[in-house]
C-alpha cells in the first residue's frame, strides 16, 4: 500500500514569509514607511496571548511594525469600539487583528464588523466575507488561504477536482468553499448533520477537515491518492492531533498534512501577506487623487 507524501507546511510558510519580507523591503524603499499590524487582545486568556505573541514576533521578522494593544478583561464594548475606530483612522496601521474569542460580555462579531475592510487582515468582517462570496477582490481569511497555498505548493490541480470540506465555520470551512469554487473545484460541504460522512469524504480528490474532533476521519474517509489537508488542532494528553487519523489516512492518501507542522504555520504566513497587501493597497489609494487620504 502506498504511503503518502507528507506536506511540509513549515517550509511552504517559510517561503511565503521570505516573499513577504522582500515585498516589505520594496515597499519601504518606495514609501519610506513599513506596513503596520495592530493586534488587539482583550483579557488574559493564555492561549490567545501566545497566538498574539507569535503573530507579533513573525511580523517583526519580516519588517512589519507591530502594535500590541492589550485591554483589561472587563473593558466595555464601547471602549474596544473606540480603539478599533482610532486604528481605522491611523495611517501607520495597515492591518488590524482583533483576537477572538473576546470575553463573553463583549460581542465579538459586532466588534469585528467595525474594522475597516481595507485593514481587515483576518478577512472576517461581513464586507470581506461578502466580497469573497461574490468573487470580488478583498482580503481573504488566513487559514483557508493557507490551505490553498499548500495545495498550490504541491501542484494539486483544483480545476474540476472533487473537493470535500468538512466544517462550515465562518473562520475556516465557509470561506474555503468559496476559495475552492474560485479555483473551479466541485465542492461538497459537510457538517455535523451530514449523513454517511466517510462515504462522502471518500469521493474527494481533495479532502479538507476543519472540525475540531480528534481523528474523526479514518482510512475509510480517504480516497486512494487523495490530497488530505487537516486543519484541526486538538489537544490530547499525548500531544496535538488533527481531525484526521494520520497513521491510517497516510496509508491511502497521496499527500497529507501533519499536525502540527501542516496548516498551522500557514495561517500566520498568510496574515503577514495580507498585511503587506493591505499596506500596498492603502499606498496605491493614497496616490490616486480623491481616493484615500
Ligand atoms: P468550529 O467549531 O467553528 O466549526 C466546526 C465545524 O465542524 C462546524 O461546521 C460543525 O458542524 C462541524 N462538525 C462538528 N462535528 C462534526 C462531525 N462529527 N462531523 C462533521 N462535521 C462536524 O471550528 P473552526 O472551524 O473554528 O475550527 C476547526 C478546527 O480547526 C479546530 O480544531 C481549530 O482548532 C482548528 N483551527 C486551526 C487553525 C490553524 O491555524 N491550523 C486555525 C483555525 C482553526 P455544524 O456547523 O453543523 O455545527
Amino acid at each position: 500500500m502506498s504511503v503518502a507524501t507528507i506536506i511540509d507546511g513549515k517550509a511552504v510558510a517559510a517561503r511565503v514569509r521570505g516573499e513577504v519580507a522582500a515585498g516589505v523591503s520594496a515597499l519601504v524603499a518606495e514609501t519610506g514607511a513599513p506596513p503596520g499590524l495592530a493586534t488587539v487582545l482583550v483579557g488574559e486568556d493564555p492561549a490567545s496571548a501566545i497566538y498574539i505573541a507569535n503573530k507579533q514576533k513573525a511580523s517583526a521578522e519580516v519588517g512589519i511594525e507591530g502594535r500590541d494593544h492589550r485591554l483589561a478583561a472587563d473593558v466595555s464594548q464601547d471602549e474596544v469600539a473606540e480603539l478599533l475606530g482610532s486604528l481605522n483612522e491611523d495611517p501607520a496601521v495597515s492591518g488590524i487583528l482583533l483576537q477572538l474569542p473576546v470575553p463573553a460580555h463583549l460581542d465579538g462579531d459586532a466588534l469585528t464588523a467595525l474594522i475597516d475592510p481595507g485593514k481587515d487582515v483576518d478577512g472576517l468582517t461581513p464586507l470581506s466575507a461578502g466580497a469573497l462570496a461574490q468573487g470580488r477582490p478583498g482580503l481573504r481569511p488566513c487559514t483557508p488561504s493557507g490551505v490553498i497555498e499548500l495545495l498550490d505548493a504541491y501542484d494539486v490541480s483544483l480545476e474540476g477536482a472533487e473537493a470535500v470540506v468538512v466544517g462550515r465555520s465562518l473562520l475556516v470551512g465557509r470561506p474555503l468553499v468559496f476559495l475552492l469554487l474560485e479555483r473551479n473545484a466541485t465542492v461538497t460541504v459537510c457538517h455535523s448533520r451530514t449523513r454517511e460522512l466517510p462515504a462522502v469524504c471518500a469521493r474527494a480528490d481533495v479532502l479538507v477537515a476543519a472540525v475540531g474532533s480528534p481523528r474523526l476521519l479514518g482510512a475509510d474517509a480517504v480516497r486512494p491518492g487523495a490530497a488530505v489537508i487537516d486543519v484541526g488542532i486538538n489537544r490530547l494528553e499525548d500531544g496535538l492531533v488533527g481531525d484526521v487519523d494520520f497513521e491510517a489516512a497516510s496509508q491511502r492518501a497521496g499527500l497529507i498534512t501533519p499536525v502540527p507542522g501542516g496548516v498551522g504555520p500557514m495561517t500566520i504566513a498568510c496574515l503577514l501577506r495580507n498585511t503587506l497587501q493591505a499596506a500596498r493597497a492603502a499606498h496605491a489609494a493614497a496616490r490616486v487623487p480623491g481616493i484615500g487620504s
